[in-house]
């Protein structure tokens, strides 16, 4: 599968995926019963993986969206930016944080203390991919749908420069174009 200049080999098929999400929906039916939590979803990255979640959910919640963006210095300190804030008040309110990927989790360090600092009864984080060897905060993933090798990767809402989030499947980088 090409994207742009880079070629990219089949990783986790769409089936795979949703029984996946499915599994993790359930732990969080369990945890959240008689609960009414906001589902955060950090866009843009998240959207799919948030839309197939919410779905398979059987309490009563609401959806709110952030945006983050994460540049990456010369070292490998990442610098973090929000980018749009979630409409709602979430003081005395249960969070889970929807989001796409966790590598070294700087993203979501800071998504967590944003979320302290607004006075949130709980935070949770539930994440359909970790790169689990890149973690190089001390954050807790509390639902993670699949665990992936350190390796880049596109498809079902994930992007190569913008290109790519609107594959079913989720593609690796391929080999021979890991340069
Ligand atoms: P972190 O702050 O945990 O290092 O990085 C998290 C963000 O980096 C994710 O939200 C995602 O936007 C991006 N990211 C990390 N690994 C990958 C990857 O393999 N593929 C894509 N498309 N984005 C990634
Ligand atoms: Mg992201």
């Amino acid at each position: 599968m090409q994207v742009l200049d880079k070629e990219f080999e089949l990783y986790i098929t769409h089936e795979e995926i949703l029984n996946k999400v499915k599994a993790l929906a359930e732990e969080l039916n369990k945890d959240y019963n008689g609960k009414c939590p906001i589902m955060v979803c950090i866009l843009n990255g998240a959207f799919i993986f948030a839309a197939d979640l919410v779905r398979e959910v059987n309490f009563p919640v609401e959806i709110g969206f952030m945006k983050y963006s994460s540049y990456v210095g010369l070292d490998t300190v990442g610098i973090v930016d929000k980018v749009a804030d979630l409409a709602q008040d979430v003081k005395g309110r249960d969070i889970i944080v929807v989001e796409d990927i966790i590598d070294t989790g700087y993203t979501m360090e800071r998504i967590l203390r944003d979320f302290k600092e607004k006075g949130a009864a709980s935070v949770k984080v539930a994440c359909l991919l970790q790169k689990p060897k890149k973690l190089i905060t001390n954050i807790k993933v509390d639902y993670c749908a699949l665990d992936i090798k350190n390796e880049f990767i596109v498809g079902y809402g994930l992007d190569y420069n913008g290109h790519g989030r609107n594959l079913k499947d989720i593609y690796i980088l391929s080999p021979d174009d890991n340069d």
